[in-house]
């Protein structure tokens, strides 16, 4: 479903639809804020489907961070290892630096 233009949607506008139980929300969105994020919108439930199904509200944020962020697949031991080895490298540096 996604977006729609109603009669009451302003020019350059667009009106979200919820996926699950179909009503146009009383709010818009921009045409290009639909554009950047369409997959988002196109799958996007109300905030009362949501609940119903006891799950959290959509946010838009968090699907562009998602998005925007391909190391989820990195598997987080190797990330905790790395940080670990890091670390005491550079309290030294600055240390020596310091002193
Ligand atoms: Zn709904």
């Amino acid at each position: 479903m996604g977006v729609h233009r109603h009669r009451g949607t302003p020019l350059g506008a667009l009106t979200p639809i919820c996926n699950a139980c179909g009503v146009s929300l009383c709010w818009d969105i921009a045409v290009e804020e639909y554009e950047e994020a369409r997959e988002f919108w196109d799958r996007w439930v109300c905030q009362d489907c949501r609940e119903d199904a006891g799950q959290e509200r959509m946010s838009l944020k968090g699907w562009k961070q998602e998005r925007t962020a391909p190391a989820v697949t990195e598997p987080p031991p190797a990330r905790t290892y790395a940080l670990k080895g890091m670390r005491p490298k550079a309290i030294q540096q600055t240390d020596g630096k310091r002193r």
